[in-house]
């Protein structure tokens, strides 16, 4: 297959406003990919190499992109980068040099998508003396053969900034479309994802041997599952209710979720984004090598920073010291840590996602042996409202966040890459919804006047809509960032901009500057109202409007481990905006 042809594609897909356009455009390129490439594509299409979780990334930096530029088109540096500056688009600079450059010279042979991807992979892995030579070689070999198109995709796939917009579920509709007879076949694309995140994977399976293949993956230690995530409810009654009756409380303990993996006595650590996070706590791998009793094993743990010697849980803000790649050992004896388990998602060549909630969390406590740091999460089983609203202040009171409630019925599974009501949470900030706070998408931005002239005076966020896989806007944030927040946001954004709207956003303003929805920030509202401007849950609640968040003020918080897909759901905030007319009502 050539590159040509995939290159092709992009530049029909970017230009596309519309997202079943694109998925159509989606469905054609992968209908006409071998079962050998089409893994290869889907990767390629994501810009990526691998499946997050095996952390390979071909991560050129600009400076060695410009070079290789130079070396293809026999432009020098100086004259590319100052291209860039007029572009603002290393890949539409790289497009025009090597436009310039056919016009002297002529076509070699021309770049198959299984070679490419091969040079690619040399570039991603490359390490050591001499890795800098080598990757500026690869990477301008490939241009030299490229055409003009080619070169802007190779150099965006490289420098990271790609950025079609293909969303994981954009690719299983495409993939469901193509080679599972329609629509209806996503559902086991979906499992088969959720419980591998390897849609590369997903996708050879079933381009092989059809839909079928879908519905026989299997857990498999080494690969992470997308984590399955909790509803929100504000009081104890309506928890219950939701939950049949009676429910499994836990504590939610406020430190950052980790999926052990355990095999031939080696763990590795996963992050709720699925990155590999295994260096970053050798002292967690140590304390589950010592805990858990089993070969092969999949826990799922809250990982929580202590006091070394009360052994009191201390702030999430302390935990953040962990994130990081060098000072480990010093930053492990000032921060160290507690694991609190509470879930088990595979032992010893059984998979449990399948198995209710009460039979997982009995296999986990057979199988980890507790002691100081490595603790099983507190909890009650109760179908008393008094109960609940006790033990959560008692988990409040200890250093939780709240509590989790969960499903005990029979079909309570662990529903992999799902945000569901068999899981739900509740926080002490729920109780107000005057100091809830919601994660929300950056969609676009206003310019700013007066202070605020060559910044943005405001930004546009918008909620995440699941079910039609879109983002909505709901409110208009101007308050909150501190100057140098305000100095530096056009350049943070710069890497998201898009000259339109994007396909995914759906927008009655006209923003001055569109971004694609990948930054997710975090605000504090005071009211929710309705609102006929923004599109947030258009239509539920009356008919003709949507919801908005009245008086919203920026956290500080940018929620950098959070997919634009993890934001606050429209349906999150609708529930929010019923709980409140509740209260008010009362
Ligand atoms: P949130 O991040 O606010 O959506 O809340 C869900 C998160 O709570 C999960 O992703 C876990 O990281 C965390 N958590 C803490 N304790 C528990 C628990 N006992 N059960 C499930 N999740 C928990």
């Amino acid at each position: 297959m050539r590159y040509s042809h995939i290159a092709n594609a992009y530049e029909k897909i970017e230009a596309t406003t519309k997202r079943l356009e694109m998925t159509s455009l989606l469905v054609d390129l992968l209908r006409q990919t071998s079962e050998e490439l089409i893994g290869k594509v889907v990767y390629l299409t994501q810009g990526k190499l691998y499946p997050d979780f095996v952390g390979i990334e071909i991560g050129i930096a600009e400076k060695l992109a410009i070079r290789a530029v130079s070396r293809a088109t026999g432009y020098n540096e100086r004259e590319i980068k100052a291209d860039v500056a007029l572009t603002g688009d290393l890949g539409v600079s790289t497009e025009r040099f090597l436009k310039k450059k056919t016009q002297k010279a002529f076509f070699p042979e021309p770049l198959d998508v299984a070679g490419l991807y091969s040079d690619l992979d040399s570039m991603a892995k490359a390490t050591g003396s001499g890795s800098i030579e080598l990757k500026t070689r690869l990477l301008a070999g490939l241009l030299a053969r490229a055409s003009p198109q080619e070169g802007k995709y190779i150099i965006r796939t490289v420098t990271g900034s790609l950025r079609l917009g293909m969303a994981d579920m954009t690719v299983l509709d495409a993939l469901a479309v193509a080679f599972g007879g329609g629509k209806d076949a996503r559902r086991y694309l979906e499992r088969a994802y959720n419980i591998s995140s390897d849609l590369g994977r997903v996708a050879t399976a079933v381009a092989k041997q059809g839909i079928e293949a879908a519905k026989m993956f299997e857990v498999s230690v080494g690969e992470p599952l997308r984590p399955m995530q909790a509803e929100r409810l504000s009081s104890p009654a309506e928890i219950l209710e939701k939950l049949g009756g009676r429910c499994m409380a836990e504590f939610k303990y406020d430190g950052e979720r980790i999926q052990a993996h355990k095999r031939k006595g080696q763990i590795t650590l996963f992050s709720r984004r699925l990155e590999n996070i295994t260096d970053q706590y050798p002292d967690a791998c140590r304390m589950l090598v010592r805990s858990v009793q089993a070969e092969e094993v999949i826990v799922e743990a809250e990982c929580v920073a202590v006091d070394a010697d009360t052994e009191e849980m201390r702030p999430f803000q302390e935990l953040m010291h962990r994130r990081r790649k060098y000072g480990i050992k010093e930053a492990m004896e000032e921060y160290p840590i507690a694991l609190f388990l509470f879930d088990a998602l595979y032992i010893d060549g059984s998979d449990l996602t399948l198995k209710p909630y009460l039979v997982r969390r009995g296999r986990l406590e057979k199988v980890i042996e507790q002691d100081g740091r490595v603790r099983i999460a507190q909890s009650i089983l109760t179908s008393d409202p008094e109960e609940l609203e006790q033990f959560f202040e008692n988990a409040v009171e200890t250093g939780c966040e709240g509590l989790v409630c969960k499903s005990v019925a029979k079909d309570a599974v662990y529903h992999a890459g799902t945000r569901g009501w068999l899981w739900i949470k509740y926080k002490r900030d729920y109780k107000s919804d005057l100091t809830d706070s919601v994660d929300l998408v950056v969609v676009g931005a206003f310019h700013g006047r007066g202070k605020r002239a060559g910044t943005y005076g405001a930004l546009l966020l918008a909620a995440y809509a699941p079910e039609q896989d879109i983002f909505q806007t709901v409110t208009k944030c101007g308050t909150g960032f501190t100057d140098e927040d305000l100095r530096d946001l056009p350049e943070k954004m710069k890497a998201h901009h898009i000259p339109h709207r994007h396909p995914r956003v759906h927008s009655k303003l006209k923003a001055d500057v569109w971004f694609k929805p990948e930054v997710v920030i975090e605000i504090r509202g005071a009211e929710i109202t309705l609102s006929p401007i923004h599109l947030c849950a258009e239509d539920i609640i009356r008919a003709g409007s949507g919801l908005a968040i009245r008086f919203p003020r920026f956290t500080g918080n940018y929620r950098l481990d959070k997919a634009a897909e993890d934001a606050t759901s429209a349906e999150q905030i609708v529930g929010m905006y019923r709980s409140r007319l509740k209260k008010l009502g009362s």
